[in-house]
């Protein structure tokens, strides 16, 4: 079942990468697995999956060990300082960074274990209140604070988009962050880059895709549906 899924998700991100003149290359999908177990994990990876997507550190340090060692795990959900250190070194991503303390206890970590940390700013596009993350307004002036940190390295921004029923209802809130993308990518901050957009989940991944996301990170649609707690 995950493996048709998968053949389906590919099948709609290439209509999507179609129908906005983008690459297929440029687009890269984050199996989002959480609450799920490590066979499911191992059925996504053997059907060609490389990154992997959680929410919780725990999750990532009781299934990595049992899993083939060239998965990427991304960290999407959100980190506490106090679980940093048992993250830093074991994922090549965090989606999450929200706060410029929380990169500055990521700094302390990497540079401990002598280590690099690539991260994005996690932005709160709709503005809800329920969720985390910098209000547009606020990164830039993050981004040059946790620019100077020297083993954390900035390379792109996040959302999480509102709950929808239509996806349609989601684009502004694509285009923004990409909007946003592009006015930091011009300020030309050192040690910034904006090359990755991570944006879409499975209800709106598509929509993602055509305003310029670089990574979707989908869960329900290859793994099933989560029981509440995991949410
Ligand atoms: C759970 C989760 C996803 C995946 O959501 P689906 O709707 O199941 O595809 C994506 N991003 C984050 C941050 C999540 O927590």
């Amino acid at each position: 079942m995950i493996e048709e899924n998968l053949k389906e998700i590919q099948r709609e991100m290439e209509a999507a990468c179609k129908k906005s003149g983008r690459s297929l290359s440029d687009v890269r999908l984050i199996a989002v697995s959480k609450t799920k177990p490590a066979e499911m994990v191992l059925e996504a990876y053997r059907a060609g999956v490389r990154d992997f997507g959680e929410n919780k550190v725990q999750e990532i340090l009781e299934k990595a060990p049992a899993l083939p060692q060239d998965i990427r795990w991304h960290m999407i959900g959100h980190l506490q300082k106090n679980k940093v250190r048992q993250v830093v070194g074991k994922v090549v991503l965090i989606h999450s960074v929200d706060s410029v303390s929380l990169a500055e206890q990521i700094e302390k970590e990497a540079a401990k274990q002598g280590c690099e940390a690539d991260i994005l700013l996690e932005v709160n596009v709709a503005e809800e209140e329920t969720k985390f993350g910098f209000r547009t307004g606020e990164v830039e002036e993050a981004a040059r604070q946790i620019a100077k940190l020297p083993h954390v390295h900035i390379q792109g921004l996040m959302t999480i988009a509102p709950f929808v029923e239509n996806s349609e209802e989601n684009r502004g809130v694509f285009q923004k962050l990409f909007d946003l993308s592009v006015d930091m990518k011009r300020k030309n901050i050192d040690n910034v880059n904006m090359n990755v957009l991570s944006m879409g989940m499975s209800g709106d991944f598509m929509t993602a895709i055509e305003e310029g996301a670089t990574m979707i990170r989908v869960g329900t649609s290859i793994f099933g549906a989560r029981t509440k707690m995991g949410e």
